[in-house]
């Protein structure tokens, strides 16, 4: 497949540094994300895979290497137009929810929008937002909660309301750390299977972070990270070869 992937990574590196200490975290990693696909990020803990997401997002930024949009460099942009690209160009999602206690769902959910318009504009497309917003709730199943507050939600629900919010400003590409992390198996499931369902029903390009293997089956392939790399997929339809290839990797 030789069409331009919508997000790059080249040749990324990371190192944090704490005192003396110094800890190397990604060493030339590359992935390319093809628009449409549901791809999935494996790799043990500590492994990097957080700090890839990041970078790729411009919510950090790498030492070396480079990160492309549709071709377009976005790493190295002013501080005002990567703030604007996380708000419209990336959803996120959170493995803790990090919805705002104090705030009901719906609100919650209408956050990135009343960020994105002025006083004025917002107090003008109120109504019409309110209703996308409630109807994006209604689409991932909690449209019978939209005046509950985080505490009053359950884990399942709280992930709920946060895709309904990395939704609302129709973002290019989800990225969802860990997004099950915290929740039962069967819960884990239904997250995952709304997931599903919104990269086939709408086309949106999803980017998941897990350490479950199981989760990782449900999406078009699989890459995991491996000191501070993209280790050969696990499994990969975009290779160059025309049959999916499915690498006998131990994946722990
Ligand atoms: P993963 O998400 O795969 O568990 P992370 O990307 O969160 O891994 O972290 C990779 C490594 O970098 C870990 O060893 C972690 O302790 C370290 N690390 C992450 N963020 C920071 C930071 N801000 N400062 C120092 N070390 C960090
Ligand atoms: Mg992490």
């Amino acid at each position: 497949m030789n069409q331009q992937p919508l997000l790059s990574a080249v040749n990324l590196h990371k190192t944090y540094r704490r005192s003396a200490e110094k800890v190397q975290v990604l060493r030339g990693l590359d992935l390319e994300v093809h628009e449409g696909e549901f791809l999935s990020v494996i790799g043990s803990s500590g492994s990097g895979k957080s700090t890839m997401l990041h970078l790729m997002c411009t919510l950090d930024k790498p030492d070396d290497g480079a990160i492309y949009l549709e071709g377009r460099r976005i790493d190295n942009l002013p501080a005002a137009e990567r703030d604007q690209l996380r708000n419209r160009t990336f959803g996120f999602i959170f493995q803790f929810y990090h919805l705002l206690p104090e705030l009901n769902a719906l609100e919650n959910v209408l956050m990135p929008q009343m960020i994105m318009h002025s006083a004025w504009s917002w107090w003008k497309a109120k109504g019409k937002l309110r209703k996308e917003a409630a109807q994006l709730l209604e689409r991932v199943g909690l449209g019978h909660r939209l005046k509950h507050r985080p505490k009053e939600l359950s884990g399942g629900e709280m992930q709920r309301a946060a895709i309904a919010r990395a939704l609302v400003n129709r973002p290019r590409v989800l990225l969802a750390d860990e997004p099950t992390g915290n929740l039962d198996s069967q819960t884990g499931k239904q997250i995952v299977e709304i997931l599903r369902d919104l990269n086939r029903r709408e086309g949106l390009t999803i980017v998941m972070v897990t350490h479950n293997l199981e989760i990782s089956h449900a999406t078009d392939r699989v890459v995991k990270l491996v000191e501070g790399r993209v280790e050969a997929a696990v499994s990969d339809p975009f290779a160059d070869n025309s049959q999916a290839v499915i690498r006998a990797a131990s994946v722990a």
